[in-house]
């Protein structure tokens, strides 16, 4: 198998294809701080795409409740074990290696999903990736698990009179009975496993934005895909006995969706969330080392590289996925490191007292329809400061009005907000403004 390079890892790992890239690349962050489970998003996406017969159980994009939900029923503790019986107590991050783009969260010194194969299944092996396909039952409830906390069984032990368990549950910086949702997508991978997978080569990756997509007249229904994909994401439909998966709303990125008039727009569950959770946009890719181009004014790069507080799903299968995660600040973080990697703790500390600039890019999420390809921003007035309690430091923060403004791919302006948002006091006239 060749080597390619995967900065989520900091080192080169085995894909069954040579290194290539697009031009741009497909790409979000989801603020989980901010979820707040009310599944527009997922209506949103099956009401555009999976609605039909044969579709009943497929949900492209879906939110689950960790740590006890997941669909299909635990994809991710499934596999953990797997590379877990593959490379035992191998699995480890060596952060203190961090250099720059290629190598923003340490070195990654266990196996991904390829490696493994690898190693189970010998070089001439039939499987490119270590997977499984989840059974009916897993697929059966799209939210299993939801709002289930978990307690620990510390905290009924320390529990007395003086520390009841629920003032326990609701302490920062961790809270001893948690759960927090996760949104999830294909993420349009840099190394895809289900193209890894594929035999009958029906799934490619579009040179113009990256989006992983699955051909469907060449497509057999062999359903390796939905055995490689780490993230379960491509879905078998038994009407036409192919497989299907999110086609990261491509019509709408590539500017033709009838109310877009030319100009790239977010994908229907982007642009539908409530929450304003979430920002998707494009990255430039530097076709020969495969890093992202720097782009210091695009949100998506700044949250990634710049500040470095959005952070992969699950990055040590090997994939290099684009989608990118603010870490929910109340969930024990040894349960996130193994989620997101070694970068959680200092990305937590960051969103806890954002820095002015960061604070006015948060601003952005789900403002509008159209994809941020740029941001400025303009100086406001101080409306306080004050010191942050944080793991027993203080943290100096200091909160300015400052007004962002969000330009296109022409450089047109679509949208200025302010970080402090105006109060419009109604005259008390009407019978509900009481
Ligand atoms: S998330 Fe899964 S389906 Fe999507 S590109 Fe990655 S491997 Fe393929
Ligand atoms: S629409 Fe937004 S807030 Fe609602 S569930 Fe989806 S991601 Fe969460």
């Amino acid at each position: 198998m060749p080597d390619v390079y995967n900065w989520h890892l900091g080192r080169k790992m085995s894909y069954p294809y040579e290194e290539a890239h697009p031009r741009r690349q497909f790409a979000f962050v989801f603020n989980i701080n901010r979820c707040i489970a009310c599944q527009t998003c997922t209506m949103s996406c099956k009401s555009t795409w999976t609605f039909s017969k044969g579709q009943e159980y497929m949900w492209w994009n879906n939110v689950e409740t960790k740590p006890y939900g997941g669909y299909p029923k635990f994809w991710d503790v499934k596999l953990l074990s797997m590379l877990d019986a593959a490379n035992p107590g191998g699995q480890v991050w060596d952060a203190a290696v961090q250099n720059g783009p290629s190598k923003p969260y340490g070195l990654f010194n266990g196996m991904t999903i390829f490696e493994a194969a690898r190693k189970q299944f010998g070089p001439a092996g039939h499987n490119h990736a270590i997977g499984f396909i989840p059974d009916e039952e897993a697929w059966r409830g799209p939210n299993h698990g939801e709002d289930a906390a978990v307690t620990f069984e510390d905290s009924y032990r320390k529990a007395s009179a003086a520390r009841p368990i629920s003032a326990e549950g609701s302490a920062l910086p961790e809270h001893r009975t948690w759960f927090f949702y996760l949104q999830r997508l294909c993420n349009h991978c840099t190394y895809p496993a289900c193209l890894a997978a594929c035999p009958r080569k029906a799934i490619y990756k579009r040179e113009e934005d990256g989006i992983v997509l699955i051909d469907q007249e060449r497509c057999r229904g062999y359903r390796k895909c939905v055995e490689a994909c780490p993230y379960k994401k491509p879905m078998y439909r038994g009407t036409t006995r192919v497989s299907e998966k999110c086609i990261g709303c491509y019509p709408r990125i590539e500017g033709k969706d009838p109310i877009s008039e030319g100009r790239p727009m977010e994908t229907r569950c982007m642009t539908a969330c409530v929450g304003q959770i979430r920002l998707q946009g494009l990255v430039n890719i530097d076709e020969k080392t495969g890093l992202w181009a720097n782009d210091r004014q695009n949100p998506i790069y700044y949250l990634v590289h710049v500040e470095k507080i959005a952070l992969p799903l699950y990055p040590q299968f090997g994939t290099e996925p684009n989608g990118y995660y603010i870490p929910p600040r109340w969930v024990p973080r040894p349960y996130l490191r193994q989620m997101f990697g070694p970068g959680v703790d200092a990305a937590i500390e960051k969103y806890v007292a954002p820095n002015r600039e960061l604070l006015a890019v948060l601003q952005l999420f789900r403002k509008h329809q159209d994809i941020v390809f740029r941001y400025e921003i303009e100086e406001g007035k101080k409306v306080y400061e004050r010191e942050i309690d944080y793991r027993g430091r203080k943290i100096p923060f200091t909160l300015y009005n400052d007004t962002v403004i969000a330009f296109d791919a022409a450089g047109k302006e679509i949208f200025r907000t302010a970080v402090e948002e105006p109060i419009h006091v109604r005259p008390a006239k009407h019978s509900n403004s009481v």
